[in-house]
């Protein structure tokens, strides 16, 4: 009788361990790798700023955005990275040209391809916010398009 008590108790033990086992396996698996990111686009012919997300998987974004993207705010691809300077408050679009294959590296404007403010000139922005709770806000146009390399 001792015997076999103990045996119900082992096996026990041991549907309580895998149980616990498969239920972490599913827990890693679904935590883990999925994030969503929020990316801040403008959509250069509706002026609208709009929220996009974007899930992120433990390689990088899953679905990849280029350039000027889709926007639900207007026909076409009219979206881009948002930007607001810091001195100025202007909203503006930066658009990062894919390099042509075979050009010669232009070497003297180093300086002269740093992204600007296309309003005051001035180096310092940041991407553009918007306001708590919101997921776009119209913007005064026409919104300018930086174009960096
Ligand atoms: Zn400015």
């Amino acid at each position: 009788m001792a015997n076999k008590g103990k045996v119900v108790g082992l096996i026990v033990v041991i549907l309580i361990a895998v149980g616990f086992m498969i239920q972490r396996a599913m827990k890693s698996n679904k935590g883990g790798t999925v994030e969503t990111y929020t990316q801040i686009l403008v959509d250069v012919k509706a002026n609208k700023v709009f929220a996009k997300p974007v899930k992120i998987g433990a390689e990088g974004p899953l679905e990849k955005v280029e350039f000027p993207a889709s926007s639900p705010y207007s026909e076409g691809q009219n979206a881009y990275p948002a930007y607001q300077c810091s001195k100025c408050q202007t909203i503006f679009a930066m658009y990062a040209k894919p390099i042509a294959q075979g050009a010669a590296p232009n070497m003297t404007s180093g300086m002269a391809s740093m992204p600007k403010c296309p309003s005051c000139g001035s180096a310092e922005f940041g991407m553009a916010k918007l306001p708590e709770g919101q997921t776009s806000m119209d913007v005064p146009g026409p919104v300018k398009i930086v174009e960096t390399q």
